[in-house]
Order: C-alpha cells, then structure tokens, then sequence
C-alpha cells in the first residue's frame, strides 16, 4: 500500500493528521498502515522512530515488500493487543521529537566525521551504527593514533564552528558521477539521494539530517579499538555530549571532594590513592601476619608441654593425641593465619576457631593421626558441618555455643 513519506519534512512535537488504511495482525504484533506517515522507517544504519499513532505507543517502524508487489510499504508496529482497540480511519501521529533530533545530529554527526576522516587519512568509512547510547563506524584502516583523532575532532569543530549548510540532491542514476561521492551509491533506485555538507563531504543517505553543521552542536570520539582488520571509532554528538560532559563533571567533583584534588587533576588523584593504598595493604598484610605468628608462638608454647612432657608426667595423657584447642574473636582468615604459622612447627593437632563466623579449621603435621576420624564424632554429636583431609579440616556450626561444645568435647 502506497504511504506518502513525510519524515523528511516534519520533526516536530505536534500531532500530525493522517488516516489509519489497514490493520494487519502479525502474531502478538500488528502492522498498522498509513495514507502518510511523519515515522521514519529503519534504514541506512538509523534506527526507526517512536511515537504513537491515537496514543498507541510504536513499537518498531519499518520498510518491507508491498504485499501486492509494487515497491515498499511502511509498517507501523504496534502490539496486537493494543492494535484491537484501533480501527481504520481518522488518525492522530505524535512523533517523539526529541529522540528524532538525537538521531538526526548523530547521523549529520557521522558524515561529517567519515568525511572528515577520508579528507584527513584517506581512509573510506565501510559501516556505521547509530546507538541509543554511542555511535560507531568502522574506517578501512588497520589503526588511528590517538594524535590522529584529536586533529580529526579538531578538524570536525572547525566544520561545525563553520556552520555549512546541510542540501539534500535528488539525482537520477545516469546523473550520479557528478557527484564526489564518498561511498558507492545505492543500485535500483529511481532517485539517488545525495547528502551533501557543503564544501566538506557528498555521501547518497536515506537518513534524516540537520540543517547546518551548526545544529550539530559538538562532535566527541570517544575511542577506537581494531576491529576485524580496520578500526572501530566510537563517538557521540549534539546534547549527548552535554550530558556526558555534566556526568563526567559530577563524577570529578566526587572525586575531587573525597581525595581533595583539584576536579582537573582527579585521575592522577585517583592512581595517587591507588597507590598508597597498595602500599598500606602490603603494610597490614605483614601486620597480620606478625600478628599471627604472635598468636601461633603462644599455641606452640602449649603443644610442646604435650608433644615434649616433662618427666613424671602420666602415661594416660601420652597415650591420647596431643591436641591444642583455641577460640578467637576473629575472622576466618585470621585462624587460616595462625594454623598455618604454626602447623610447621609441631607435630600436634591444632584446631583453632573464629567465634564471629562459627567455623573451625584443624591442622596436623604429625604422621598417623587423620583428622577425617578424629573429629567426625564431636562433629556429629553438634551439629556441625565439615570437610577436608587427614591433615587439614573444616566446619561450620549453627550456633556459637554448639561450636564451643564441639571444641569442649575434643579436650
Ligand atoms: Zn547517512
């Protein structure tokens, strides 16, 4: 069905007239069809308005095959649901202006960067992508400086500054060669569509574009990474710099606030704080470990008066394995610490225990003792949960006073 197409010449607010023709369902979707339409359909690499046809949200604007043959259609995507509630008719189109105009600077934005860099570096754009969020274009070179870009964003403000009209051409095929086209143009039209940003970049478009590169505001590369042998440029333009600039400001002053640095020097604060903060963790790692072998030295005063006993002593207490229990108000980590500080040094079981996290850890150099059967019964009888090897084990109980009972039971 034929549409007339008026997206090129209205981008504004208000609601525009129209008449509903069709209303085709397509599963939970409906296409809806048009006398004429303000939607611009997907295509050229710029994604499809949004808006609302009779206050029925668009899900997806788009081009496909005319049923009946005989070129394309416009199909307004809406959801079936809300397409039952529609019917042909009278028609009240409301474009979502300000999305329109983010695309529409973004897509100007785009040729004038390709174009910017063909005059600059030779290179031809292959492709391009306009995000909700960054937009990129893969240039046909194996990388670009960073030195490169800043004269391409230089070179691309000079433009904008300039404030070049933007004039569309509509030129048959045979007529196209008089045009310095950057990019091949599209085979099988009846018109060729030609962009042109005068005195700076030809390209054939079926996109929408502003009026001058004045509206174009500012034009920001954000990157560029390799990309399948050619080099990926990721940028933005018009009021989404803006906004990522009163981000980035925010963001600096939070800094600036918390490492009391000056906003324009708070990345170097940032690697500056990194840095002494490296340098304090490897202060307080050796201060744990002091500590710890601190706390070991004092359980293995305790296992040598059981592993080396005085003479005199009783023989019922060699007979057992010589065992040293204790209880820290401290992390996990911490017992890790100790045990592992002391372990080496004694061939008696060490089953040490974090009260704030109701674990234990049991370690055991001596050979012919397995931790596994040692502990299996007391662990049982409270409740307890736990894992490991002969000489190494874990658990972990419900409750304090279940795991104070377990150590209880094993002294
Ligand atoms: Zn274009």
């Amino acid at each position: 069905m034929y549409t007339e197409r008026l997206y090129y010449d209205y981008a504004a607010p208000e609601p525009y007239p129209a008449e509903i023709r069709e209303i085709r369902l397509q599963g939970d979707r409906a296409a809806i069809l048009l006398d004429r339409t303000i939607f611009y359909p997907e295509g050229g690499g710029q994604e499809a308005d949004r808006g609302s046809i009779n206050g029925v949200p668009l899900q997806d604007v788009k081009e496909a095959p005319a049923a009946g043959g005989g070129g394309e259609e416009i199909l307004h995507i809406v959801s079936a649901a809300d397409a039952e509630t529609m019917k042909p008719g009278p028609a009240s189109l409301v474009l979502d202006s300000r999305r329109r105009r983010d695309f529409t600077v973004q897509h100007s934005a785009q040729h004038l960067l390709s174009g910017t860099i063909l005059r600059l570096t030779g290179n031809y754009t292959v492709s391009m992508r306009l995000g909700a969020e960054t937009c990129t274009i893969d240039v046909d070179a194996p990388e670009l400086s960073a030195d490169t870009l800043a004269r391409v964003e230089d070179a691309a403000a000079d433009a904008i500054e300039a404030g070049a009209p933007l004039l569309i051409h509509l030129c048959p095929p045979e007529d196209i060669t008089k045009f310095p086209l950057r990019k091949v143009p599209p085979q099988g039209e009846d018109v060729i569509r030609v962009v042109e940003i005068a005195g700076y970049d030809f390209s054939p478009c079926c996109g929408t574009h502003c009026e001058s590169t004045a509206q174009i505001g500012l034009l920001r590369i954000l990157g560029a990474e390799r990309y399948k042998g050619m080099t990926r440029v990721t940028f933005i333009a018009g009021r989404r710099v803006l906004a990522q600039s009163r981000l980035l400001w925010r963001n600096g002053e939070t800094i600036s606030r918390a490492l009391k640095v000056p906003v324009m020097d708070s990345g170097a604060g940032v690697l500056a704080f990194l840095e002494r903060n490296a340098a304090l963790e490897q202060e307080l790692k050796a201060l744990r470990e002091a500590a710890a072998e601190q706390k070991a030295e004092a359980l293995l005063v305790r296992a040598r008066s059981l592993t080396d006993p005085p003479s005199g002593e009783s023989s019922s207490r060699s007979a057992k394995v010589p065992l040293v229990a204790e209880i820290y108000n401290a992390s996990f980590d911490e017992i890790l610490r100790i045990g592992r500080a002391a372990q080496k040094q004694t061939s008696a079981v060490l089953l040490l225990a974090s009260r704030d996290e109701k674990k234990f850890a049991a370690f055991c150099s001596g050979k012919g003792t397995d931790l596994r059967s040692l502990l299996k019964t007391a662990l049982e009888e409270n409740g307890g949960k736990g894992g490991g090897g002969a000489g190494f084990f874990q658990g972990v109980f419900e409750t304090v006073p279940a795991l104070e009972s377990f150590l209880g039971n094993m002294i």
